[in-house]
C-alpha cells in the first residue's frame, strides 16, 4: 500500500478534486463548474490573433505582470503595489494561506464553503475551525468572534451557496480581527455583489481576490488577481519568489490586460447570466425547487421528491451535467450553473419531465 519513495508528508494529502472537465462536450450541457457560456470579450480574443505572439514566446515574460497589474489597478482605482497576479485565483489562494494563515492559531472559514480551504491548510499544516453556516446557510459574523484565530477566509457570495454577504457585515468581520488577515474571496462578486475592494484603504488586514474564470469567460487562461494594501501585496510576492518567478506567461498576461480593460462587455455578460439565473429560479420555485438566494452565476436548488443524487444521475442521463456534493448539509442540494437562455430551457424541460414521473 505505502509507497516507499513517497514522504510521509506526500502520503498524507487528500488533494482537491474539481468538478469534471469531460474530454468531449459535444451534446452536453455542462453547467457543473460555473464557466461562463458565452466567450469572452473580442478584445481579449483580438490579442490571440496578432502575428507576434510566436516570437514573444522566445523570451520569458515580464516576472512583476507590470502592465497588467496597472491595468488591474486603475479598475479599482489603487496602485500598482496594491496587486498582485497569479495563475488562477487558486494559486493566489495557495500564497495567501502560506503567507498568511501558517500561524500557530486557527484559520477561520464556513463549514460550507469552497471545498479547496481545507486541502490548502492540511497541504501548509493550518489548523482550521468552522463556524457553521445558519440554518437558511448565511453566514452569522458573530460567530467569527473567535479569541485568537489566526486570520479567517471567506468567499463572497459563498460557494456553493451562492449567498452574498453585505460589505458592513464584512467590515465588521475585517474589526473582530484587527492584527490577523482577513481573504474575502470574490470569485462571483461580479453577478450582482458590491466588491469589498473599496475598504482596502480603511483595512491593513483585508485581502481580496478575484478570478477571470467566472465573469470574464476566461476559466482556460488561468488567471487571477489579489488586492490589498502593500504590505500584504508584498508578503505574497515574497512567497510567489520563493516557488516561481514566472507564473503569468506572456500571452496571459495580454490577454487578461485586455480583458480587464473591457468594462463595458464584463456588464453585458454579466447582465446576460444573471437575467437568465432570475428567469431560471421562478421557473424551478415553480416546479416545488427551494432556492437559496444566489448573487453568483450558479444557483443551489433542493428539488422536490425526487432525492438530489438522483435528479443528478437523471440529469446525466440526458446529457445535462450539474453538480452534486455528498457531503453533511447540503447532500439534498444540487449547485447549477447559468449556462444560455436555451440550455436553462432544456434543463428546466429535463426537471420537469423527471419529476412529473
Ligand atoms: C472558481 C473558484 C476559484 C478558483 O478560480 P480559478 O481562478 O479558476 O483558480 C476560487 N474560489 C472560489 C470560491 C471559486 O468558486
Amino acid at each position: 500500500m505505502t509507497n516507499p519513495y513517497w514522504s510521509p508528508a506526500l502520503a498524507r494529502l487528500e488533494p482537491y478534486v474539481p468538478g469534471e472537465q469531460p474530454k468531449s462536450t459535444d451534446r452536453l450541457i455542462k453547467l457543473n463548474t460555473n464557466e461562463s457560456p458565452y466567450p469572452p470579450s473580442p478584445r481579449a480574443q483580438a490579442v490571440l490573433q496578432e502575428g507576434d505572439l510566436g516570437d514573444k514566446l522566445r523570451l520569458y515574460p515580464d516576472p512583476e505582470s507590470s502592465e497588467l497589474r496597472a491595468v488591474i489597478a486603475d479598475q479599482f482605482a489603487l496602485a500598482p503595489e496594491q496587486v498582485f497576479v497569479g495563475n488562477g485565483s487558486d494559486e493566489v489562494l495557495a500564497h495567501a494561506f502560506y503567507s498568511f494563515f501558517q500561524r500557530p492559531e486557527p484559520l477561520l472559514f464556513p463549514d460550507i464553503t469552497y471545498s479547496f480551504y481545507p486541502v490548502y491548510c492540511q497541504l501548509y499544516g493550518i489548523e482550521f475551525q468552522c463556524p457553521p453556516l445558519r440554518d437558511d446557510f448565511s453566514i452569522g459574523v458573530d460567530d467569527y468572534a473567535v479569541a485568537g484565530a489566526g486570520g479567517v477566509i471567506l468567499p463572497n457570495p459563498n460557494a456553493p451557496t451562492g449567498r452574498y454577504l453585505p460589505l458592513a457585515e464584512i467590515e465588521k468581520l475585517l474589526k473582530l480581527h484587527p492584527q490577523r488577515v482577513v481573504v474575502i474571496d470574490e470569485a462571483y462578486i461580479d453577478f450582482g455583489g458590491e466588491s469589498a475592494s473599496k475598504l482596502i484603504a480603511d483595512y491593513p488586514n483585508l485581502l481580496v481576490i478575484h478570478t477571470l474564470s467566472k465573469s470574464h469567460a476566461l476559466a482556460g487562461l488561468r488567471l487571477g488577481y489579489a488586492l490589498g494594501q502593500a504590505h500584504l501585496i508584498e508578503g505574497l510576492n515574497r512567497t510567489k519568489n520563493s516557488f516561481n518567478s514566472y507564473p503569468i506567461d506572456g500571452i496571459a498576461q495580454r490577454v487578461a490586460a485586455a480583458a480587464i480593460a473591457d468594462r463595458g462587455w464584463l456588464a453585458d455578460n454579466c447582465g446576460k447570466v444573471i437575467a437568465t439565473r432570475e428567469r431560471c429560479c421562478a421557473a424551478l420555485s415553480a416546479l416545488g425547487f427551494d432556492i437559496v438566494p444566489s448573487t453568483a452565476n450558479f444557483i443551489f436548488a433542493r428539488p422536490p421528491v425526487e432525492s438530489a443524487e438522483s435528479l443528478y444521475q437523471a440529469l446525466r442521463q440526458r446529457n445535462i451535467l450539474v453538480r452534486y456534493f455528498n457531503k453533511p448539509r447540503i447532500s439534498d442540494y444540487l449547485r447549477i450553473s447559468i449556462g444560455t437562455d436555451e440550455e436553462m430551457d432544456i434543463l428546466i424541460g429535463a426537471c420537469k419531465e423527471i419529476l412529473s414521473h
